[in-house]
């Protein structure tokens, strides 16, 4: 047996100002043929997950194309073009395949199409047409569409939020893969949307770890192949928004309709149980401070760059920096111009910058900072997290400062903190400061939940607070819990 693989993943958050282009999916990972399996071999990633699988099962491997740009804004008409060229000329040149995994996210979108998955199975089915069974991986994030239903052979998602299943998954894709095309295996998906966003919700806590039980319960069915809750990705304005349970049973559409439509009945009835209250930066760091022990881990959710923000928002960060607070750090900011400035000025000297708030109006204002430059390194290590582990990161040329009984790292490339190597790397441990300030909304949990005596999350403005009256839904055909302002303008 012999199958395709290949992935492309975008979060897409609509409101952020930076658009998507080539460079970016560029800068994170363009990788083609036997590069993919290079770079993906053992890692705790979806694609990761297909090829050990593959390789166990002695299922030959096509690899075709993979790549992944960190969130952000609307991708461009012509990287979208330039996406699906390289998948599908791949695809064309391949021969003798039974089957296509592909590793998808689920909330991309395009200046093309509101449904990138969709879009992209679309073009993948109109070169190999609908007797290749094409099954796909997907976040929990994804904005669920009936195209992506009707076109995919089935669709596997994470369960988990921290996302620390998807290597998982990519196994169980590929294992499904060999049923459907040796046993004659026949899928049967049912989807069911509702009417309502969420905030990020872990799954390491109520509510979203009871659904997880509820879909659990399910699966535990032999019918049943998969129950998944996906969560959505909020801060994006399209017609068809929404959190949506999808279940697949053994060629049972009933079983997996009424699988479907009890968890999606129960979720709608948990809807207040989302919408938690956080404190503020300056509530947040003065619990902090009463919590006895160490250390207390201050995540910054409004600011998320996993979730498409700028990365350089300075709300924690100047709260931080204005109480003085004894032993704390920041693990860290995206600022590339103060990077460049304390690498001409070399360690050991001060510097006077103006930190971060440069991307947009929305994340605070650039803070002032006379500090000392601690350590510069390349900003390379390699994941520890159980989300990823093993993934080589590149945050560019980074530097520790020092300001305000601080350490504030300040990196070069922008992306949510997911666990310590970054302190690490510039010979911080963690474990002896009482406050870590980062930004992430739920990820980072993997990582530093083993590690932090409390995690306090904190919100303020920006793409990804959890308060979405901030946003302009201008696109929704539909009313939308929690939202108020609901109708569309056209
Ligand atoms: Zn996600």
């Amino acid at each position: 047996m012999k199958i395709i693989i290949g992935g492309i993943a975008h979060e897409t958050n609509t409101f952020s100002n930076v658009k998507t282009d080539e460079e970016s999916f560029r800068l994170w990972g363009w990788e083609l043929g036997e590069e993919i399996v290079a770079q993906n071999r053992k890692v705790r990633n979806f694609i990761g997950g297909m090829i050990d699988r593959a390789e166990e099962l002695k299922i030959d491997i096509i690899p075709t194309f993979s790549t992944f740009a960190y969130p952000a804004g609307i991708i461009t008409a012509a990287t979208y073009a330039s996406l699906i060229n390289e998948l599908i000329s791949q695809i064309n040149k391949a021969e003798g395949y039974d089957a296509i995994v592909l590793s998808l996210h689920g909330a991309g979108v395009s200046e093309c199409s509101e449904d990138l998955e969709g879009s992209i199975l679309k073009e993948v089915r109109s070169v190999v047409g609908y007797d290749i069974p094409i099954i796909i991986t997907l976040d929990l994030h994804a904005n669920m569409t009936k195209t992506m239903v009707e076109e995919a052979t089935l669709i596997l998602g994470n369960h988990l939020y921290p996302h620390t299943d998807s290597y998982e998954i990519g196994r169980e894709a590929v294992e499904y893969a060999q049923k459907i095309v040796e046993d004659g295996l026949q899928p049967t998906m049912h989807l069911t949307t509702l009417p309502m966003i969420i905030p990020t919700s872990t799954t390491n806590l109520s509510p979203a770890n009871d659904v997880n039980h509820l879909c659990y319960n399910w699966e535990s069915d032999d019918h049943v192949i998969d129950c998944t809750f996906y969560h959505a990705f909020p801060y994006t304005n399209i017609s068809e928004l929404g959190v949506a349970v999808l279940a697949t049973t053994i060629n049972d559409p009933n079983l997996a309709k009424q699988a479907a439509d009890e968890v999606a009945a129960y979720v709608w009835e948990q809807r207040d149980n989302f919408l938690i209250k956080h404190p503020s930066p300056k509530e947040g760091i003065a619990l902090a401070i009463q919590h006895e022990g160490l250390p207390v881990v201050i995540n910054e959710t409004s600011d998320n760059p996993g979730g498409g923000t700028p990365g350089d928002g300075t709300y924690l960060l100047k709260a931080l920096l204005d109480e003085q607070a004894e032993k704390s750090c920041f693990g860290f900011i995206y600022d590339p111009e103060v990077v460049d400035l304390a690498f001409k000025a070399g360690v050991g000297s001060w510097i006077v910058v103006e930190l971060g708030g440069k991307t947009d109006e929305l994340h605070g204002d650039s803070i002032p900072l006379t500090a000392y430059i601690k350590s510069l390194t390349d900003g390379k290590f390699v994941q520890s997290s159980p989300m990823g582990r093993g993934a080589h990161v590149n945050l560019g040329r980074s530097v520790r400062l020092q300001c305000n009984n601080v350490d504030i790292i300040v990196c070069s490339v922008k992306a949510q903190t997911l666990d310590e190597q970054i302190f690490l790397l510039h010979g911080i441990d963690v474990a002896t400061y009482k406050i870590v300030g980062l930004k992430s909304s739920q990820h980072f949990r993997a990582g530093f939940e083993p590690i932090s005596s409390k995690i306090i999350t904190v919100d303020s403005p920006g793409l990804t607070t959890l308060d979405f009256t901030s946003f302009d839904y201008t696109n929704l055909n539909t009313e939308v819990y929690p939202l108020q302002q609901v109708k569309a303008s056209s």
